[in-house]
C-alpha cells in the first residue's frame, strides 16, 4: 500500500541549480519534503515546505522581500531609505537581511517579552532594535503603532506594515503557492497552515484555489489564544482574545488585511493544543531528523488531522516555517516545559531530547 501512496511527484520544471542573483535570489525555491512516516501512517502523501532553508531561516524572508520590492516599485522607498517594522522576530530578521543587501537602514520595534537571542541577532544583522512594553494592539503604545509613528517622523522611510500591507500575501501568491503547485505536479487535495499576519495562508491558498479550480481545500491551523478557529467555525463571530500558546509568530486577534476575505474561502479550521505541538516538535526530530519550531510542528499536526479527515490516498501540504534553533532555550529546556505545564505531555521515549 505504502508504495502506491509514496510515489514520486513529477519533477518540477524550473527547479534547477542555476546561479541566482544575490540574497534576493536565494529567497524561496525551497524543497518540498515528503514525510514517509506520516504518509504511511495516514495513507496520504504528507508534504512540508522547507521554509527554514531561506537565508534568514524562515518563511518570512519571502514577505520581507515582497514588501520591500513593492515599496521600491511604487517609488515609496528610494536608495538610502529607512525600513521600519513592528515584529516579534522572523519578519524583522528577513527585513534586516534584505536591508543589508539593498543598503537600507532597518529599524525594528518589538515587544520586550521576546528572547534576548532574537534582539542580539537583529542587532548583529545591522538593525536598530527598540524593545517596547508588550501591550495589546488596542493600546497606542503597541509595537506596531510605535513603528508606524516612528516611520512618519523620518524622511524617505516606510513602515512595511506586515499585517495589513497585502504585498505580504502577494509574495506568497507569486512564489510559495506556485512552487507548491509545481512540486506536487498539481496533485494536491489539501493545504493547511497557521496564521500570524495571514500572508502565507491567504497568498498560498488563493493561488492553489485558482490553479485547482477550487478543488484544493484550504484549512486553517490555530494555536490556543487565537480567535480565528472560533471565527471560522462559528460562521464569522469575532470573540475576545484570551490565553496564550508556546508557539511563536502565529495566532491572531483580528482579521488582518492579509487574511482579508480569503477567510471566507477556508474549508475549515483545526484548533491544535500546545501538548500536541510540543510532542510533534520532538517526534519530527526523533523520526525524521527535522529540528523545527513549534509553529511548524503545529502545522504538521494539522496536516495529519486533515489527512485523517479527507481519507486515504489524498495529497496534503503544509509549511515548515522555521527551525528550532531560535527557540531551543525554551523548547528543549525541562524547566521551561515544566513552567508551561507541558513536561508530562511529552511521551517517555522522547523526553531524552529535553537536554537543557
Ligand atoms: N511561523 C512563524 C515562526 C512565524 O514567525 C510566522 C510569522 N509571524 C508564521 C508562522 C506565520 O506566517 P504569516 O505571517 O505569513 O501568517
Amino acid at each position: 500500500m505504502a508504495a502506491k501512496f509514496l510515489r514520486q511527484p513529477r519533477l518540477a520544471r524550473g527547479f534547477t541549480s542555476r546561479a541566482v542573483d544575490g540574497l534576493s535570489g536565494a529567497i524561496g525555491n525551497t524543497p518540498l519534503v515528503r514525510s514517509h512516516r506520516l504518509s504511511e501512517k495516514t495513507g496520504c502523501r504528507i508534504y512540508g515546505k522547507a521554509e527554514f532553508q531561506n537565508p534568514g531561516g524562515s518563511v518570512k524572508d519571502r514577505a520581507a522581500l515582497g514588501v520591500i520590492e513593492d515599496a521600491e516599485a511604487r517609488g515609496r522607498l528610494k536608495p538610502g531609505g529607512t525600513v521600519v517594522e513592528g515584529t516579534a522576530g522572523n519578519t524583522g530578521i528577513g527585513l534586516a537581511h534584505v536591508c543589508r543587501a539593498k543598503g537600507y537602514r532597518c529599524v525594528i520595534f518589538m515587544p520586550d517579552s521576546q528572547s534576548q537571542e532574537k534582539i542580539d541577532l537583529l542587532r548583529m544583522l545591522g538593525a536598530e532594535v527598540h524593545p517596547v512594553p508588550a501591550v495589546a494592539y488596542e493600546n497606542p503604545k503597541n509595537y506596531n503603532h510605535q513603528a508606524r509613528d516612528f516611520a512618519n517622523t523620518i524622511p524617505n522611510a516606510i513602515w512595511t506594515d506586515q499585517f495589513d500591507n497585502t504585498a505580504n500575501a502577494e509574495a506568497h501568491y507569486r512564489s510559495t503557492g506556485p512552487e507548491i503547485w509545481e512540486q506536487t505536479g498539481g496533485d494536491l487535495d489539501g493545504f493547511v497552515a497557521a496564521t500570524g499576519t495571514g500572508g502565507t495562508l491567504a497568498g498560498v491558498g488563493r493561488y492553489l484555489k485558482e490553479k485547482s479550480d477550487g478543488n484544493t481545500q484550504i484549512w486553517l491551523a490555530d494555536p490556543p489564544g487565537s480567535v480565528l478557529h472560533s471565527y471560522v467555525t462559528s460562521g464569522g463571530k469575532l470573540k475576545e482574545r484570551s490565553g496564550g500558546s508556546i508557539t511563536e509568530g502565529i495566532g491572531q486577534g483580528r482579521i488582518t488585511n492579509n487574511l482579508g476575505t480569503f477567510v471566507n474561502h477556508l474549508s475549515g479550521a483545526f484548533h491544535i493544543p500546545d501538548e500536541k505541538s510540543i510532542t510533534m516538535v520532538y517526534d519530527l526530530l526523533d523520526t525524521e531528523g527535522l529540528y523545527l519550531g513549534a509553529s511548524s510542528a503545529l502545522n504538521v499536526v494539522a496536516a495529519v488531522e486533515l489527512a485523517q479527515k479527507l481519507g486515504p490516498g489524498k495529497s496534503i501540504a503544509t509549511i515548515l516555517c522555521d527551525g528550532a534553533y531560535r527557540y531551543q532555550s525554551r523548547l528543549f529546556s525541562k524547566k521551561w516545559l515544566q513552567s508551561k505545564g507541558l513536561a508530562d505531555a511529552i511521551p517517555d521515549h522522547l523526553r531524552k531530547y529535553a537536554v537543557l
